[in-house]
């Protein structure tokens, strides 16, 4: 069936689910660079209007009179818009988290803290260029030491993320399907690693 323009469609969410919350789906730009989380809906929308192709769906179903829709979960833009500035990403531990994929950057193994790597009692500042996953062992053995006082070595230096994705990642807003196009360490590779904060 060829779909009628997404004007002209009423759609009503089919989706059964416990959760009040608005389905949201993963836009990517024809780049195939995150771009932004819009609802399910408007996703679905821009696929009637062949402005993005259906890239994941959900198990949801949109209906219309005449037809029935996957609920979209990810999409790519036919077109590539350019993203004109970046935005500043918020510090904490769910995004530290995400950006180190989980690990500690001193030995590799499961982050379960995060470490000053100049300890603020020695003047580190609390900023992306200073903050970093760490497992339990080493950030007690680290203490309020330098690196070189206790012959650690960082496995990447940290620093800023720029794509606008680390925001949903902050607040914790990532679905499991988007991750293969985040570029980010699935959750489920981590075992018994928490991330509450
Ligand atoms: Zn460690």
């Amino acid at each position: 069936m060829v779909p009628r323009p997404a004007q002209a469609v009423a759609l009503t969410s089919g989706h059964v689910s416990t959760t009040t919350a608005v389905s949201r789906a993963l836009v990517l730009n024809a780049s195939f660079e995150p771009l932004c989380v819009v609802t399910a809906r408007r996703a679905l929308l821009l696929v009637l209007d062949e402005k993005a192709e259906l890239l994941a769906a959900t198990d949801g179903v949109f209906r219309s009179v005449r037809a029935s829709f996957p609920e979209p979960s990810v999409v790519r833009l036919a077109r590539y818009v350019k993203v004109p500035y970046q935005t500043r990403v918020a510090l904490n531990r769910r995004a530290v988290f995400a950006r180190d994929g989980h690990r500690c950057q001193y030995c590799g193994a499961g982050a379960e803290n995060i470490d000053h790597v100049v300890p603020r009692s020695r003047g580190g500042t609390h900023t992306w260029e200073n903050v970093v996953a760490a497992c339990r062992p080493c950030n007690s053995h680290k203490e309020d030491r330098l690196l070189h006082e206790v012959g650690f070595t960082l496995r990447h230096s940290p620093a800023q993320p720029h794509q606008r994705i680390w925001l949903l990642v902050a607040i914790g807003g990532v679905r499991p399907d988007w991750e293969p196009y985040l570029g980010i360490a699935p959750m489920s590779d981590l075992g018994t690693t928490s991330l509450s904060a």
